[in-house]
C-alpha cells in the first residue's frame, strides 16, 4: 500500500488508510483518500488495459489484481452537434456510463472497493442498494468468488431484485427504515468482517474519479466549463471533482471545470439546502421521482457536496420529473437510451440554459449514469406510438404517408 491517509472530509482528522469504517469517529461525516499530487498517466492499449492500470498512480494500491477486472470504465464520450445548436451552446457532450459491465457507472467504484477489500483480506462483502450498485457488487462479487450481501428493503419490485438475484449473492430484504440500513450496515459490518461499498464510502469515490480522467483524455485535456452528475447519495459528484482537481495538481489540466448538482425536484435534499441558504442536508419526507436511482432523502455525502460544490465555484439544480422524461425521450434520439435518473443531467443543461445560467460560448459535459432498461416501468409514462396494419394494406398505408413520422430532433 502506498503510504496514504484517510482524511475526514469536514474535521479533516488524518485516519488510517486500512481502516475500513468509511465515516469520521468525530464529527461522522466522511472520510475520503487524501489527494495525489504527483502522478501520470500510464502508457498502453486501452483495448487490454483496466482503469486500475492506466491510472495506477492515482490509487493507492500496493499491487492490482486485474482478475478482478470486467473490463468496466473506458466508456464513449457522444458529441450530439444538433442538439448542442438546439440547446443554444458551444458543445454539449454525454459521457455514457451505460456502456459499464452491469450498465451505471456504479462499476469503476464496485472494481475500487472490491481490490481494497482483497489488499485488507476480507473474504466478505457487501452493499446496501435499490438498484444499480447492487447489480454491480453481486456481479463483481460472484466474479472475484467473495461471499457477498446485498441488503434490499421490502419495496423493491421483482423487476429490481431479479437482475441482482441472477449473481447469486446473500440477498437480503430487510424491513426497516431503509434510510437507517446505511449507517447500521457498517457496523453489522465491522462486527461480521464484511466490507460494506456502499453509495460514498472512500474507495467508491476513488472509482468515480476514473470518469473525470477519461474525460480529460477524451477532450486532449480541454477542460469544459461545466460537469453535469445526477446526484443520489453525493459519491459519484464528489469523486467526478476529485478526480479533476488530482489532474490539476499533476499538471495534467490547467483548470478545474464548474461541477452541477443536478436533482429530481421529487426528492432534492441538496438543492433544498443551497437554495434556503441551509447549513446541514436535512432529510426529505416523502420522496417521490421518476428518477428512482436517484431518490435518497438523506444523502450521507449531503453536506460534503453542499461544501465542495460551493468552493468550487458550481451550482445545484432541480428538474421535475415531467422534464426528466422530456430528456429521457429526447436523448433516444441520440443514441442513448438512459434510465431516468441519467436525463437529469440533460433535463438540467436546458433549464440552466432557460435561465441564462449557461451561455452561448460554454462548453457542458452531462454524466448518464445508467442503462434505460433497467427501468422498464417507465415506459408506462411514454406514449407508445404504434400502427398496426393488415399486411395486403401495408403498401398503402407507408404510400400514402399517413403514419406520420417525426424527422424534427434528430442528433
Ligand atoms: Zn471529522
Amino acid at each position: 500500500m502506498k503510504k496514504r491517509d484517510l482524511i475526514c472530509t469536514k474535521c479533516k482528522k488524518t485516519f488510517p488508510i486500512e481502516r475500513s469504517y468509511p465515516r469520521c469517529d468525530i464529527c461522522n461525516e466522511p472520510l475520503e483518500v487524501e489527494r495525489v499530487v504527483t502522478g501520470k498517466i500510464n502508457k498502453g492499449n486501452v483495448l487490454n488495459q483496466t482503469i486500475l492500470e492506466r491510472y495506477a498512480d492515482f490509487f493507492p494500491f500496493a499491487k492490482i489484481d486485474k482478475a478482478i477486472s470486467f473490463h468496466e470504465g473506458f466508456t464513449p464520450l457522444v458529441r450530439p452537434l444538433r442538439l448542442a445548436s438546439e440547446l443554444g451552446i458551444k458543445d454539449i457532450l454525454f459521457k455514457n456510463e451505460s456502456q459499464n459491465p452491469t450498465w451505471s457507472f456504479k462499476d469503476r467504484g464496485t472494481v475500487t472497493g472490491i481490490q481494497q477489500a482483497i489488499s485488507l483480506g476480507y473474504k466478505r462483502i457487501g452493499t446496501v442498494s435499490t438498484g444499480n450498485m447492487a447489480v454491480s457488487v453481486a456481479a463483481y462479487g460472484a466474479g472475484v468468488g467473495l461471499e457477498t450481501f446485498v441488503l434490499v428493503s421490502t419495496s423493491l419490485p421483482p423487476e429490481k431484485l431479479n437482475p441482482i438475484a441472477i449473481y447469486s449473492p446473500v440477498l437480503i430484504r430487510v424491513d426497516g427504515d431503509y434510510g437507517r440500513l446505511y449507517f447500521d450496515s457498517l457496523e453489522i459490518g465491522k462486527q461480521n468482517d464484511i466490507y460494506f461499498i456502499n453509495s460514498d464510502v472512500p474507495f467508491r469515490v476513488e472509482g468515480s474519479k476514473t470518469i473525470a480522467f477519461e474525460i480529460c483524455e477524451q477532450m486532449n485535456f480541454e477542460v469544459a466549463d461545466y460537469v453535469v452528475v445526477p446526484t443520489s447519495s453525493g459519491g459519484n459528484i464528489r469523486g467526478i471533482l476529485k478526480g479533476f482537481e488530482e489532474f490539476r495538481l499533476c499538471g495534467l489540466i490547467n483548470k478545474v471545470p464548474k461541477m452541477v448538482c443536478a436533482q429530481a425536484s421529487g426528492c432534492s435534499p441538496i438543492y433544498n439546502t443551497y437554495s434556503s441558504h441551509a447549513e446541514v442536508i436535512s432529510r426529505v419526507e416523502n420522496p417521490h421521482t421518476v428518477a428512482h436511482a436517484i431518490e435518497n432523502p438523506y444523502p450521507p455525502s449531503g453536506n460534503e457536496v453542499l461544501r465542495r460544490i460551493k468552493e468550487n465555484g458550481g451550482t445545484f439544480v432541480a428538474v421535475t420529473d415531467e422534464e426528466i422524461l422530456q430528456a429521457q425521450r429526447r436523448l433516444a434520439k441520440i443514441g442513448i437510451f438512459g434510465q431516468p435518473a441519467s436525463a437529469v443531467s440533460l433535463a438540467a443543461v436546458k433549464k440552466l440554459r432557460g435561465q441564462n445560467l449557461l451561455d452561448e460560448n460554454d462548453t457542458v459535459v452531462c454524466i448518464v449514469t445508467g442503462g434505460g432498461l433497467k427501468d422498464t416501468t417507465v415506459f408506462g409514462r411514454h406514449e407508445a406510438k404504434i400502427i398496426d396494419s393488415p399486411l395486403e394494406d401495408l403498401n398503402e398505408l407507408i404510400g400514402s404517408g399517413r403514419q406520420g413520422y417525426n424527422r424534427d430532433e434528430r442528433r
